[in-house]
């Protein structure tokens, strides 16, 4: 007998929704779900063989393990046994060194009930705001800069207005590759009206380039300095929203002394692309009603990324175009919860529903709520993905709880994270493969339940909350991420933790926004099973889908309600170009692999696609050095090396070289590691990482 349930896609996102079946072997197979909102049945590749991870569970944890001290190996043990050692370890450094001893580095793939759980063991029981995730890596930018120039991390659009825009604007992001499926409703967009018109920034001409009106091969870190230049197009052709700028907006006057600071001329020698381009993009923007800005990674990860941010939005600001049908700016979520995680406050400086660390009220809300002490949450916010892995070098953190990511091929100059975790007192691991790296550096490792073996919720990029079903077991005494962290309170002698399910746990987390802009206090998982996704808010009232579109009465979560028009410089911050360093180095993703390969890597199909990491080089920069087509190189930074295979492209920009973020160590080497290269180097405000300008080399090998 066959059972067939609905379910969400757990990689990017765009958060597509599928349906399952499973048969009387646990074994499974699906499709997309035709009545989703988000995909409408399509799938990516990806999403397509998702079921393959599942049925295989050769590199599955089975068990907890433990090892007596650092020179032990792992041993199997129980559940009880490897808590109880967790929270002996724990108890005795936060009594000897503070709560700010210990740290949990989680992961934007979390579900939203699992970061709940973690964020308020950490910041209300043990009274430390030592929780990262990931997310730091890639969405911490775009938090920033809606903040800053909106009041509040709120994505203004719902996908459907996708449809409904005229002209779209892709700045740093190739949707084709990395989110296929609401690149495809555009795609059919375009299809049905060839007047949409789309402008795509990259230094690299990706597979989104091929649906393109105007490409701005611009050079890596001159963003603002392209988009102040369309910003200054605009004002000198009269084509602002000079209302709009008077009722809703602050900062109008400042931003146009500053992009007039340089011509457009100027601002195109510097960009390396044609005046004549940015002024076609210019006069896209200027003759359409709905106008959406898009970006990822390629403004956000940068030492200057919440400027960018802000630069591209300023761009809605000053047409206006935001809160009305097909317009808005629109940050594209990279991981499937990321936004789930940011909801519950799941970074070192958020609290839940998007209340402010800083604010004492704020921290006394929640801390009512939750029945712990006034004062309990620290106002200090806690560290950083990358702090933690430098004051675990340093010796000030002494154990960190990594979860559900690998942060030894995912951070920056990585050798930092290897090194810091050699000198932790304490590691804890829990991940669901048996292949993870830092399994090796781990005293305790918890196993986890993977996709479709425990049920949550996520939140997409576009603000659908969207219910993820248990389908099968998990293998051997694998269990949900959330339980692990609540079997951990009770052994640490925390109240509160003693949920039912996780539909309790999803209950508390929607009671504690009431009140707030993002009140889910009517959502329940009766009503997200039922209707597969509804958009936040969805207030105690709402009988419908949630709320499509936020902004539509020009009022802002500004304490004047009003939108900042931020201004700035445009200089780029990042690791400056040596003789003996000239070119930039890029690092992103590729379409088939998704992040450290735990689970994509395991499917034949996906590693079809490309097998192996490579360096995508000019032909001008490769032949300059002697290097042929297919040569192993050796790619050189201040920090390390690696050698792949050199792959010539046209596409990518002369003085420029990209590598794929995904591989890790082979066979024991960690040659293919292009984390070896990347610098530590992070935005001041929003403290994320610069993965794409590291000044490297290129040599035959
Ligand atoms: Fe999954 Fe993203 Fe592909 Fe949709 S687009 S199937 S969410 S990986």
């Amino acid at each position: 007998m066959s059972i067939t349930q609905t379910t969400t896609c757990c990689y990017c996102g765009v958060g597509c929704g599928i349906v399952v079946t499973k048969d009387a072997h646990q074994n499974i197979t699906l499709v997309g779900n035709e009545n989703h909102p988000v995909n409408k049945g399509m799938l990516c590749s990806k999403g397509m063989n998702l079921h393959y991870t599942v049925n295989d569970k050769t590199d599955r944890l089975l068990y907890p393990q433990m090892r007596y001290n650092k020179n032990m190996p792992l041993q199997r043990v129980s559940w009880d046994v490897a808590l109880e050692r967790t929270a002996a370890v724990f108890k005795t450094l936060i009594k000897k060194h503070g709560p700010d001893s210990v740290a949990f580095y989680a992961s934007g793939q979390c579900l939203t009930e699992e970061y709940y759980v973690v964020n308020k063991l950490i910041k209300g029981f043990i009274g430390s705001n030592n929780i990262d995730t990931n997310s730091r890596l890639c969405m911490s930018s775009a938090v920033m800069g809606y903040k800053m120039s909106l009041g509040e991390d709120s994505v203004p659009i719902s996908y459907d207005d996708l449809e409904l825009a005229d002209c779209l604007f892709v700045s740093g992001a190739n949707p084709a590759w990395c989110h296929p499926i609401l690149w495809r409703r555009v795609e059919a967009a375009k299809e049905k009206n060839p007047s949409l018109k789309i402008i795509v920034s990259d230094p690299r001409k990706t597979q989104t380039c091929s649906l393109a009106d105007v490409h701005l091969q611009l050079n890596p870190g001159t963003d603002i300095t392209l988009h102040h230049a369309i910003g200054r197009c605009l004002i000198e052709d009269g084509k602002v929203d000079q209302d709009f700028i008077n009722n809703s907006t602050n900062g109008y006057e400042k931003y146009k002394a500053t992009v007039f600071e340089k011509s457009v001329f100027e601002a195109a020698i510097i960009c390396g692309v044609a005046e004549s381009d940015i002024r076609i993009a210019a006069s896209f923007i200027g003759n359409t009603k709905g106008f959406i800005t898009m970006w990822t990674m390629g403004l956000n990860q940068s030492v200057i990324g919440t400027h960018k941010n802000l630069s591209l939005i300023n761009l809605n600001l000053i047409t206006g175009h935001i809160g009305k049908p097909g317009s808005g700016p629109f940050s594209l979520t990279g991981q499937p919860n990321a936004m789930g995680g940011r909801e519950v406050g799941g970074l070192s400086n958020l609290l839940p529903a998007h209340r402010n660390l800083t604010n004492e009220s704020h921290r006394n809300e929640v801390e009512k709520f939750w029945q712990i002490p006034l004062g309990t949450i620290s106002a200090k916010p806690g560290l950083t993905a990358t702090e933690m892995f430098e004051e675990l070098n340093t010796g000030k953190l002494k154990a960190v709880w990594i979860l559900c990511t690998n942060p030894l091929i995912s951070l920056p100059d990585v050798r930092i994270a290897e090194a810091g975790l050699k000198k932790a007192k304490f590691v804890v691991v829990q991940d669901i493969s048996n292949k993870v790296e830092t399994l090796k550096y781990a005293d305790v490792v918890l196993p986890a339940a993977a996709w479709a073996e425990k049920e949550g919720t996520m939140t997409n990029a576009g603000r659908y909350i969207s219910y993820l079903s248990k389908i099968v077991e998990a293998p051997g005494e694998a269990i949900p991420d959330a339980e692990i962290i609540c079997r951990f309170a009770k052994k640490m002698n925390f109240k509160g933790f003693d949920y039912e399910n996780s539909s309790a746990i999803y209950d508390e987390h929607a009671a504690l926004t009431a009140g707030t802009h993002i009140d889910i206090s009517g959502l329940s998982y009766t009503i997200l099973k039922e209707k597969g996704a509804v958009q936040w808010p969805y207030p105690k009232e709402e009988k419908g889908f949630g709320t499509a579109r936020l902004f539509t009465d020009h009022q802002f979560y500004t304490p004047d309600q009003k939108a900042n028009i931020q201004s700035f410089g445009d200089e780029n911050q990042s690791e400056p170009l040596t003789p003996e360093h000239p070119l930039i180095l890029t690092t992103g993703r590729i379409r088939d692999q998704w992040h450290t390969r735990s689970k994509t890597g395991k499917v034949n199909k996906l590693n079809q696609h490309i097998s192996e990491s490579f360096l995508e080089i000019n032909p001008a920069d490769a032949k300059a050095r002697s290097i042929a087509d297919n040569d192993v190189v050796e790619v050189l930074s201040l920090r390390g090396n690696v050698r792949v295979k050199a792959k010539f492209s046209d596409d990518i920009k002369a003085g420029v070289v990209f590598m794929p973020m995904h591989w890790g160590k082979i066979l024991g080497s960690d040659l293919n590691r292009v984390n070896n290269l990347t610098n530590n180097l992070v935005d001041p405000i929003s403290k994320e990482p610069d993965f794409k300008f590291t000044a490297v080399e290129v040599k035959p090998y």
